[in-house]
This record gives structure tokens, sequence and C-alpha cells, in this order.
């Protein structure tokens, strides 16, 4: 199929162009197709079971010690894949007035690297489960929402560690705290901006490096679910359209059209919204769209009890790190 389209190409080049853009042309599509790097195998085992570690740790709640613990094994986990781990530990006051312990951990890969690529998810998981009907002020287990995003990078990770041949860029991986402790639709509190993403919004003003600048950035959120739809999100579309492009495209190159789909979605507040606004790097989201409630935006399991390791799905969890790996490994 590559080669018949060179092929056409070339065809049509010789009929239409005159001779420099005959060579032009032929030379862009001989590049593109050249630049295809086979990326090492993403074991979609290996991601769930990481997933499956952080809901064993319990829900990952600020001010806990299941919290706690969680961000000390994810510490020395991304150590012991050879990253250089840095801790940013600050306090953010939540919308409740509860000043909440928080950590960024941040996982240099190739710290020598000029040109790099910045990968994130949240670590934390929502206190509550207000969109459910039941124990509404229970902790959710949070495997999709935090825990697929977190287990996808750390599997990166381990991949690139293993590989013989490493991506030929730098590769950062922030996993943001205190993302998900944002102010309820129905609170008895008066409504305040800004509640959710804290560890994004703490980040984007205090970068770990003075003057980071990565080419661009890729977060990830709700990435596990079982027939997950991943839509072009409005808020990555706003600000950063042609890395929404380059992973969509790598994507369907690599046979994950069933996830990767192009229908747009509304611009949704997640951590990309302050690493665009505030930071100032370009950084798309690759978050579930529940095409079967567009309303809501988000799945059925979303802040309920039902967001536990039964909804997770190695096949959507394989197509997300498979098609980030390839767009890294093509950078
Ligand atoms: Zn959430």
């Amino acid at each position: 199929m590559k080669s018949l389209a060179l092929l056409l190409l070339t065809a049509l080049s010789l009929n239409s162009c005159d001779s420099t853009e005959k060579a032009e042309t032929s030379n862009r599509v001989a590049v593109e197709e050249e630049a295809i790097v086979q990326a090492p195998e993403f074991n979609a085992d290996s991601a769930y079971h990481f997933v499956e570690r952080q809901v064993a740790f319990g829900p990952r709640v600020p001010n806990t010690a299941e919290h706690y613990k969680t961000g000390e094994w994810l510490i020395e986990t991304l150590r012991s894949y050879g990253a250089e781990v840095q801790v940013q530990s600050f306090q953010a006051r939540a919308f409740d007035g509860k000043m909440l312990n928080l950590r960024n951990i941040i996982a240099t890969i190739n710290p020598g690297a000029a040109k790099r690529v910045m990968l994130a998810a949240h670590w934390d998981t929502r206190p509550f489960a207000d969109k459910d009907d039941e124990n509404q002020n229970k902790p959710i287990d949070g495997a999709n929402d935090g825990g697929s995003g977190v287990g996808v990078l750390l599997e990166i990770a381990r991949t690139i560690q293993a590989a013989e041949h490493k991506p030929g860029i730098g590769v950062d991986i922030i996993l943001f705290d205190g993302e998900d402790y944002g102010q309820p639709d129905e609170s008895d509190f008066p409504f305040q901006d800004d509640t959710w993403c804290l560890g994004s919004q703490y980040w984007s003003k205090n970068k770990h490096v003075a003057n980071y600048k990565p080419q661009y950035g890729i977060l990830l959120d709700m990435v596990g679910a079982e027939n997950a739809k991943f839509a072009r999100e409005g808020t990555s579309m706003q600000y950063a359209k042609n890395i929404v492009d380059k992973v969509w495209r790598a994507g369907n190159r690599i046979g994950y059209s069933d996830y990767f789909v192009y229908t747009n979605a509304p611009g949704i507040t997640d951590d990309h919204y302050y690493v665009n606004t505030v930071a100032g790097i370009r950084m798309i989201d690759i978050i579930e769209y529940n095409m079967a409630n567009p309303d809501d935006y988000f799945g059925p399991y979303h802040h309920r009890h039902t967001d536990t390791m039964d909804i997770i799905s190695k096949n959507t969890l394989k197509a997300v790190g498979q098609t980030v790996l390839h767009v890294l490994y093509n950078e």
C-alpha cells in the first residue's frame, strides 16, 4: 500500500508539475516514507499490571497514607527504569479550605537531549464519587481516572529503558498531583475558579527546569476503558492542532483507527489547559469521549464507584501506549 501511494504521487507530479516541483514532491514523499521508524513493542500486560498496582494501594487521595505510599512507589519505579526523578513538593488549598500536601513527580529520560517531548498524567484520584447514586462521600478506585494514564507512562519508561534502540529525543514524564480534587457541581461552598488540576497549575508557574521548553506535550487521562474512543478534544485543537493531527495520524497508521477517531469534541479543562495557557507549552489531551452520551463527555464510570479494574482493557492500553511510542520514535 505504501509503495503504491508513492508511485501514484510520483506519477501525478510527472503529469502536472514543472521539473522543480516534481523533484520536491518526490523528495518529500520519499522522506516521509523513510521516516517511519518501528518503535519497540508496548507490553499491555505490563501496563495493566501497573494500573493494578496503583489500585491495590487504595484510593490515591491527597493527605492519606495510600496517596503517600503510591507516590513513593512511583518515584522508586521510575528510578528503577533509569530515569532521573525530581519531586516537586508543595501545598495547595482545595475548594473546601483543606490544605493539601501534593507532589508532582518528574522523570527525565535522556537528559542530555535538547529536543524533548513531555508526557503527563495525573496520579491522584478523586476523593468523592459525586456522580454516583450511592456512597457519594467515599473515594473511588480511579482505575481509569488516574490509574490508566500513569500505567501507560510507566510502561513507556520501562520499554525505552529495555529497548536496544532508543528514541532520538529526550522524554520527560510528569505525573501531576491534585488534578481531581475539584469542586463538585453541587457543593455547599460558593463556586470558585481553578479548583481542578492543582498540580499542573503549580508546575506551570514553577517548572522543574528554568526555561524548560519541550517541542510539545501529550497528556493521557482515562485511556484504559474497554472500547474507548479518543476524539479530537477542543482545547487540544485550539492550542495544538498539529500535534493532534500527528498523534491521530500515527494511531491510524499503526492500526488503531477504532480508538483514534476523527470526531471533534468540545474543549475540556484538564491538566493540558494550564500547560497551554500558563506554561506556554503546546499540549494535547488523549482522553476518552463518550460518543453515546456526549452531554456528559466522560464515560459512565466517571467519578463513580464503577471506575475499577473491571472496566480496564489491555487492548485500549495497548492502542494508546503503542501510538505514543510510535510518535516518540518518529521524532
Ligand atoms: Zn477525574
